[in-house]
């Protein structure tokens, strides 16, 4: 390995990384990956995983299962009160990093490396008995490939974490490969980020329904380049057919751009009449566990990342409130208006009785059950102030 290696402070660890990593754009595959843009999706993951530890109340399992340099697996060892930490690569390079990851941040003892294809390392588990508590799947492009074996690898009530960097897929640019490996189809609508982690849930849901075991989706988000879902993995044929039934569609239209939840795959508008476009099959039931968002707040607090606190309470307002949310800019651009202050918006929809929330899938966004016409009505009022 010719590669320097240089230090890297990462929330409260320091990670040896290939000195490229800090230099490029896009940060090369040897001697091994690093993206320091992840850091949101690993300081959050802290939060969640630590929230998780304080709600279990024993010591756990956690898999890092395409680990890389190990900037998540030692960090969880590092920030977390979780006991042990497995982390895999089949990349030898990116093991040897994480090695050194180890003994620097002073958790060697915690972490078990093996430096195995993903899917072989899960089954050699199996084979052996060794069920994890948390598996968290990271992968370049979409972690689909894997999802079959996680479910059949992560302990009963247990929890999957999955990233998806094919974002343009979940997105509705690329259709055919979102059939390819989702199974459904995405729209390329104002709430696709939505569509997206939906999307995500629902792979993650029929996989879970084959091993007759279900999932509870707790949190997501949607940051940057990519989509990220935390779900727990609940047991039992009950389960799944209570998944089943959270397994839709959305319909769009694309005249009054009116949304609702679908059971079946065609609709027709019910302000204007039009049919309706449609995405799916989905996961149309909730995407956040509002009791284990608050509880992040806690964590948030405890560990120090206060500047999440904003964002898990966005998470937390919105968690009972209904399917997608409306960019404010996009109907004003429609109105050919001046966008007011979004917090205006959501404050003049509450005085009317409806639900209203800004979201944490897009800074721009407002999840509400008003009606499209009455938000045009509000913004119209607002733009003659
Ligand atoms: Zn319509």
């Amino acid at each position: 390995m010719d590669s320097k290696l240089v230090e890297y402070t990462e929330g409260k660890s320091i990670l040896l990384v290939p000195e490229e990593s800090l230099i490029y754009n896009v940060p090369p595959m040897q001697p091994a990956f690093f993206n320091p843009r992840g850091v949101e999706s690993r300081d959050l993951s802290i939060i969640v995983y630590e929230t998780f530890y304080n709600q279990v109340g024993k010591s756990l399992q956690f898999l890092d299962i395409l680990c890389g340099i190990g900037a998540r697996g030692i960090r969880v060892a590092k920030e977390t009160d979780i006991s042990k930490i497995y982390l895999n690569d089949i990349n030898p390079n990116a093991i040897e990093i994480a090695k050194k990851n180890a003994e620097i941040n002073n958790v060697v003892e915690k972490c078990i490396f093996s430096n195995d294809y993903a899917e072989h390392f899960l089954a050699s588990s199996r084979k052996e008995g060794n069920y994890f508590d948390i598996i968290d799947v990271d992968p370049f492009g979409t972690p689909t490939p894997f999802i079959e074996d996680v479910i059949r690898t992560v302990k009963r009530n247990g929890m999957i974490s999955l990233t998806a960097t094919d974002t343009p897929v979940l997105c509705g640019i690329h259709e055919k490969t979102a059939l390819r490996k989702y199974y459904g189809r995405s729209l390329r609508t104002e709430y696709c980020h939505e569509i997206g982690l939906r999307l995500l849930y629902s792979s993650l849901a029929l996989a879970a329904t084959r091993y007759d075991k279900g999932i509870k989706p707790i949190f997501c988000h949607s940051t940057r380049h990519y989509l990220r879902v935390y779900a727990i993995v609940t047991d039992g044929a009950e389960e799944g057919d209570k998944c089943l039934e959270e397994i839709g569609y959305i319909g769009h239209c694309s005249i009054c751009h009116d949304r609702i939840k679908l059971l079946e795959n065609s609709g027709v508008c019910k302000n204007c009449g039009q049919k309706l476009q449609v995405a799916g099959p989905l996961w149309i039931g909730k995407i956040f566990e509002k009791k284990f968002v608050k509880a992040m707040e806690d964590t948030a607090k405890k560990l120090d990342y206060k500047k999440y606190l904003k964002m898990i309470n966005l998470a937390y307002m919105e968690a009972d409130g209904p399917i997608s949310y409306h960019l404010v800019s996009g109907i004003c651009d429609r109105l050919q208006i001046m966008t007011p202050a979004i917090e205006k918006v959501v404050e003049k929809l509450r005085e009317k009785g409806y639900f209203a929330t800004r979201t944490i899938l897009n800074s721009r966004g407002i999840r509400t059950n008003a009606p499209v016409k009455v938000i045009e009505e509000i913004l119209l009022k607002l733009a003659k102030i």
